[in-house]
């Protein structure tokens, strides 16, 4: 089979494509995305017969759908901690910036944007990889290289649709200097494989940071919320920002007729079960293991009530430990250590999701003979209970990404599905608390290193040549 081949049977066609954008950016001449309601799938632009299939090998070696090699990857780390829950770490902080201007406008505490500007100042790195929405068109999110402070702030926030960053990758490779990258962890995993493949484009990039990842949504969920409110899919859209005003945040669009539309955040939550993207569901790494800094909301009922944003910060190298400290000294991060045991009390449902709801919702793929993605460990043992939680919850998201589901959305307005999924919501988080804690914290993990596939990727640095036309 030729590596195209192998992508679209093992990958794409089973439903594991991560929509990185590693496979489009590393041949744009050869591939592009093709937009679909089920998010946006690598195609050919010609025919096979137009290209020599080795043009790909790298992109197979490397694709985050077929797996990631994450034992090789935290080794690569040598980390002074670890934890199968959140991966290798130095420190775990609360966080914010002090400056209320980069703070208030922030997805949490500004913390991303804040480290950012500071390694731009600071000349460690030259731009920084970066996702705006609404850069090029109002619906869309697109990635680029800020090179000012002003830029970095134009990305702030989160965006909460599926976009394939790593398209970027060919303006990386072009890009004259040291580079920052922020991605989500199938993302961040792919750079992390080129860089051990020794892909020049990605040994620019010297620090990466990235947010805590639960959920992402299909482009769908986004008119699905206009539609509920009556408007048309004619009218353009203006604007959309996912997380504004006070945290943590709300839905803002605006339309072309010069409407507004808002939801509080916990309220447009009500779309996922309808769009939530199949690779959110199929990734054990919730805390973006794979960066040097990663950032999520600092879930805390005192905190919640503030309504100013708080994160929750893991350094994860030793060297993005000390960048902490440092602009802690200088009073531009506040910074406060925690426990661990609090960075998993703040997200346990999440990290039950990803560490064991992975492995369930795979098995059951696997079960039904389709290829599954090979991550180098599996959960030892997980109760039946929280087995039937995990059906109820499959459930939930096979019915709701139906066509048929989808359109009953458009009819009823987010006043009335907003509040009333937030009460199911805590309903049922709150009975299934137990049975998605139980055992948790204790879950040990068998380790099977893949190294087929670690030695696939560091000897692909031969296929990464200039000359293969
Ligand atoms: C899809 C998604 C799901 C998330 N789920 C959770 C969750 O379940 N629990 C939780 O605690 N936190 C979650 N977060 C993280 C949270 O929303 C904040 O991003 C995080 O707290 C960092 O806040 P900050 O104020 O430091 O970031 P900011 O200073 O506002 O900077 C955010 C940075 O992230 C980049 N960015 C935003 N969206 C994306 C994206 N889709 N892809 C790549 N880069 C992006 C921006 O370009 C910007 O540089 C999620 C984020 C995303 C994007």
């Amino acid at each position: 089979m030729t590596p195209w081949e192998r992508l679209q049977n093992e990958v794409i066609e089973p439903g594991n494509c991560f929509f990185c954008g590693a496979c489009v950016g590393l041949n744009p001449e050869i591939l592009t995305f093709s937009e679909t309601e089920n998010g946006p799938v690598p195609k050919l632009k010609y025919s096979e017969n137009n290209f020599k299939p080795e043009k790909l090998e790298l992109a197979w070696a490397v694709c985050p759908g077929r797996g990631i090699p994450f034992p090789e990857l935290f080794r690569l780390q040598n980390p002074k901690f670890f934890s199968w829950l959140i991966g290798p770490y130095e420190n775990i902080f609360l966080s914010h910036a002090t400056d209320p201007k980069i703070r208030l406008e922030a997805a949490s505490g500004g913390v991303i944007s804040r480290v950012l500007i500071h390694l731009l100042d600071s000349a460690a790195i030259d731009g920084a990889v970066v996702l705006q929405q609404g850069r090029e068109d109002p619906e869309t999110a697109t990635p680029f290289i800020a090179t000012t402070k002003e830029e970095i702030l134009l990305a702030r926030q989160s965006v909460y649709a599926v976009t394939p960053t790593l398209t970027i990758l060919n303006e990386i490779d072009a890009f004259p200097g040291k580079l920052a990258f922020v991605g989500l962890p199938e993302q961040v995993a792919a750079i992390r494989m080129l860089q051990a493949a020794g892909y020049p484009a990605a040994l620019k990039i010297v620090y990466v940071l990235g947010p805590y990842t639960g959920t992402n949504m299909y482009s769908g969920a986004i008119r699905a919320f206009l539609s509920g409110q009556g408007v048309s899919e004619k009218v353009p859209i203006e604007s959309i920002r996912w997380r504004a005003g006070a945290w943590p945040g709300h839905l803002d669009v605006t339309t072309a007729d010069g409407q507004s539309f808002k939801a509080e955040k916990f309220y447009y939550n009500y779309l996922i079960p309808f769009y939530i993207s199949r690779n959110s569901q199929i990734i054990p790494d919730f805390t973006n293991e794979l960066t040097d800094i990663s950032v999520g909301d600092a879930w805390e009922p005192i905190l919640e009530k503030q309504g100013i944003g708080h994160s929750v910060v893991i350094a994860r190298t030793k060297e993005m430990h000390k960048i902490l400290a440092d602009l802690s000294y200088s009073n531009e991060l506040y910074l406060d250590p925690i426990p661990i045991s609090k960075a998993f009390s703040m997200h346990g449902h999440m990290l039950d999701f990803k560490k064991r709801g992975t492995f369930i919702r795979l098995a059951s793929q696997e079960q039904r003979g389709d290829p599954v993605p090979d991550f180098g460990y599996i959960p030892q043992k997980i109760p039946y209970s929280r087995k039937l939680i995990e059906s109820i919850i499959s459930a939930q998201f096979s019915i709701g990404r139906t066509n048929a589901a989808r359109k009953v959305l458009h009819y009823i307005p987010v006043s009335v599905l907003g509040p009333a999924f937030n009460i199911l919501r805590k309903v049922w988080k709150y009975i299934s608390k137990p049975g998605k804690r139980r055992g948790l914290v204790d879950c040990r993990f068998i380790i099977n290193d893949n190294r087929e596939r670690w030695q696939e990727i560091n000897s692909s640095a031969k296929v990464i040549s200039h000359d293969l036309n």
